[in-house]
């Protein structure tokens, strides 16, 4: 494992030894008693993750891009509104996938590293009447936090149907469907979940599944359809089988096993970890007198960290050299400043030492690029945050 780089990118993430010993178990039948099992708890568990109780699970082999369109081609019609509140890379799609399926898409659009106000998207939605509005948890390409709270009780309160966009907050984040009234939430595997690429997790409401029952027209993609697939996860619940497309069974047995350790870990306990391991990572960041891309602390995600890099410091010159001592970062990913910043992804089974790894290995990276400040400052504010918390 020695020349194994620790990788520090939001998304796909380090992964535990169990989940990836689930992944290469031999593969048993979709039919198996012992799949049929494994496929039912994960679905009840995801449900639980998404904070749902009455939620209907769907987890389907493909990306978190799957789950966007899902979510989408299921509750829109053409000719439908729809109000994308736009922190990013993410909103766009998402706005691209709405259009796909026919909708009139109305754009919230802060510059990049903001988030609108309530009182922005309260106009948005007095000056329209929309069908969903749709929220990015955590953009992940400017690492701005969504207030999901308040602004699904505003999107509620104006007859949306509340879709967020969980990909890089899921099992990170607080994302709590019931007590928030969203509709439709979707996360991918290999993000705060902590499974290898290749799966989509989407939970419905009630009344998400109600709006898609009272459609006119058919669903306008056939593989993404919650009418083949709701049969599906009904039956492996039920702890029967159903077929319409080959699960992807050790993605699933991995993904049972990861969730079983969330679980355990607490959902509460779980989201402070990434709390505290956030703060470590920002207070190294601010040490070493770089910024971030989110304007505010307080509309900072705590899956990721977007720092800017320091004047005359170009990417180009900073992540090969971080990725020399040991660790891989992500470059940036909005088109308006994607050369100004990287991003470092600290969400899952990270731990204090991954933190230090990393910004031990960025002090590396800078020193090698000539940039001056005292050695061990980023460490030394992370292990401050460590010991006071
Ligand atoms: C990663 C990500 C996606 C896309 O997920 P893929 O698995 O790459 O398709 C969508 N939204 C957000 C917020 C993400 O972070």
């Amino acid at each position: 494992m020695k020349n194994r780089s620790l990788l520090m990118i939001p998304g796909p993430i380090e992964f535990d030894p169990a989940v990836l010993a689930a992944m290469g178990a031999p593969t048993t039948g979709h039919l198996a008693p012992s799949f049929i099992e494994a496929f039912g708890q994960a679905l009840e568990r995801t449900r639980t993750l998404f904070q749902c109780k009455d939620g209907q699970p769907f987890v389907l082999a493909g990306t978190g891009t799957l789950g966007m369109d899902t979510a989408c081609a299921n509750l829109v019609e053409p000719g439908d509104t729809a109000l994308v509140v736009n922190t990013g890379y993410f909103g766009d799609r998402i706005g691209s996938i709405l259009e796909r399926y026919g909708a009139q898409v109305t754009h919230v659009r802060p510059a990049a590293g903001a988030h609108p106000s309530l009182e922005e998207v309260e106009k948005a939605l007095k000056a329209g009447t929309y069908r969903v509005m749709t929220i990015t948890h955590v953009d992940t390409s400017t690492g701005v936090l969504a207030d999901i709270k308040n602004l699904a009780a505003l999107g509620r309160r104006y007859g949306a149907l509340v879709i967020v966009d969980g990909v890089c907050s899921v099992a990170g984040e607080n994302l709590n469907m019931d007590a928030w009234g969203v509709d439709v939430a979707f996360t991918a595997s290999q993000k705060a979940v902590g499974v290898p690429p290749g799966l989509a997790l989407l939970v419905a409401s009630p009344k998400a599944l109600a709006a898609f029952k009272a459609r006119k027209t058919p669903v306008g993609s056939y593989y993404a359809d919650w009418t083949n697939w709701l049969p599906v996860m009904q039956a492996y619940e039920a702890r029967k089988s159903a077929y319409f497309g080959t699960p992807a069974v050790n993605l699933v047995f991995a993904l049972n096993v990861s969730l079983g350790q969330i679980l355990q870990e607490g959902l509460e306990a779980r989201f402070s970890r990434h709390i505290r391991i956030s703060r470590a990572i920002k207070a190294g960041i601010s040490a070493l007198g770089m910024g971030q891309v989110p304007l505010t602390d307080d509309i900072a995600a705590h899956t990721m960290t977007a720092p800017r890099y320091p004047a005359g410091i170009s990417g180009a010159d900073l992540l090969p050299a971080v990725t020399k001592a040991g660790v891989t970062l992500a470059g940036g990913l909005h088109p308006d400043i994607k050369n100004e910043y990287f991003r470092i992804g600290h969400m899952g089974a990270v731990t204090q030492g991954d933190v230090l790894a990393t910004l031990g290995a960025i002090e590396s990276g800078l020193a090698a690029c000539g940039y001056s400040f005292a050695a061990g400052t980023a460490l030394s504010a992370a292990m401050k945050v460590f010991a006071e918390n």
